[in-house]
């Protein structure tokens, strides 16, 4: 930890509340404080003082190529040229939705927003609008972004019952959530008894990999496909992780479960803000303007984050899945064999579970639902970030966050990595 990382970050806490413009980067809870960084380029994010890292965050995901991604560089400052906004239709839209819409043959159509909690946000409101009901179920663990009637956990009593896990979300709002384990099938079927007709949509990360990566058996997301069909629900799949990092179709294509609404979000836009809601046109068409259920944005479907999207998008190919996928065994594989082998062993306990260019280190590689989640879980991850970032290795700065590889992180970079690791 530097002098000038100090300064800055004191510096950011004079103007912002705690020096974060999102509380998952101010590193609460480590013995450090936040890198400021001014530039990245690749698999690397360089701070103030000019140290590399290489970069298993990526932005939280969206950079699936990498940072800077030269041909979506070039493309984006050509489309700078002609304006970045311009409240008004445009062509570059059409070419991202028709793109998508050839890719993802469970859709039909797809809006435009800026960011994946507008996403859910407007996915839930339609869930509602469609159905003429109110009450969402959610899983424990799964994250849906900053929307209030989302910000909810279990409550001590019934199973389904809910409060807020934030201040500010009225008790009326967190009433409507209704939080289960997941996995639990019999307390979604008991859930449905209970509130017969009452119940709009279920909600899932169909790879929840927001409290680690948790991964579910494909007879469940069958399970909630089947009762909310027979419950005349909707099923939603929250797809802002899993969308375009477990192939090109998400975990709608890997399991060939259709929800009736997908929403999308990080690499959707390639490191620029953009969110999507995409389902069948009977869906989609209940949204303003033919339909009843309103939304709108001043910068959706802004130019520059069309290009952003769609030139990241088309350079991802089967090719390019299976490169993902092999690079990041590899450098999960690197990682477990320093585990057992760093200062006599210090992160012995350490493993890892990883699913295409998804990876989480944990003391417990079975977990699969918040019920038995590890307790140390924290403590075991402050001093191995600390370590790695000390090594030049960047974390996503949480121990519930997973790690992201990108199509930047070839044999030079492992290379790199084993280099930093062992010095
Ligand atoms: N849904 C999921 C599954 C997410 O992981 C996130 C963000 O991490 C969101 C929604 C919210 O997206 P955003 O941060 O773009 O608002």
């Amino acid at each position: 930890m530097t002098e000038s990382q100090n300064k800055l970050f004191a510096q950011a806490k004079q103007y912002t509340p705690g020096g974060v413009h999102s509380p998952v980067r101010s590193f609460k809870g480590l013995h450090t404080t936040p890198r400021f960084i001014k530039k990245s380029d690749g698999a690397y994010l360089y701070d103030t003082d000019d140290k590399s890292y290489i970069d298993f965050c990526m932005s939280f995901g969206p950079l699936v190529l990498g940072h800077r991604n030269r041909i979506v560089e070039d493309k984006m400052k050509q489309a700078l040229e002609n304006g970045w906004s311009y409240g008004a239709c445009e062509p570059y839209s059409i070419e991202l939705s028709k793109f998508l819409i050839e890719q993802l043959p469970f859709i039909d159509q797809v809006r435009f927003v800026n960011s994946g909690t507008e996403a859910v946000m407007t996915a839930l409101r339609l869930a509602r609008g469609a159905t003429n009901k109110n009450k969402i179920i959610k899983f424990n663990g799964c994250y849906h972004g900053h929307v209030d009637s989302m910000l909810i956990k279990a409550g001590s009593g019934l199973a389904g019952s809910a409060e807020s896990s934030s201040a500010g979300v009225s008790s009326n709002v967190a009433q409507e959530t209704l939080i289960l384990e997941l996995g639990d099938i019999d307390s979604v079927s008991k859930c449905f008894r209970d509130h017969q007709n009452q119940i709009a949509a279920i909600i899932i990360e169909p790879l929840p990999a927001n409290n680690g990566l948790l991964l579910q058996d494909k007879s469940f997301l069958q399970f909630l496909r089947e009762i909310t069909k027979k419950n005349n629900s909707l099923l939603i799949f929250d797809e802002v992780i899993s969308g375009f990092r477990i192939g090109m179709q998400g975990m709608t294509g890997e399991t060939q479960i259709t929800p009736d609404i997908i929403t999308y979000g990080k690499v959707i836009g390639g490191g620029l803000p953009v969110g999507a809601i995409a389902g069948k046109k009977e869906i989609m068409e209940l949204l303003a303007p033919i339909g009843p259920v309103y939304q709108a944005g001043t910068l959706s479907a802004n130019p520059i984050s069309m290009v952003g999207g769609l030139e990241t998008l088309k350079q991802l190919n089967r090719d390019s899945y299976t490169f993902l996928n092999q690079q990041t065994n590899k450098i999960v594989n690197i990682f477990k064999k320093w585990f057992q082998e760093y200062n006599n062993g210090e992160f012995r306990s350490c493993k890892i579970i990883s699913k295409e260019s998804l990876f989480w280190i944990t003391p417990d590689d079975t977990i699969r639902s918040l019920v038995n989640f590890p307790e140390n879980l924290t403590e075991i991850f402050l001093p191995l970030f600390e370590t790695l970032l000390s090594k030049g290795v960047y974390l996503s700065p949480n121990a519930y966050e997973i790690g992201f590889c990108s199509m930047a992180h070839d044999d030079s970079v492992i290379l790199d990595l084993e280099k930093r690791l062992w010095n």
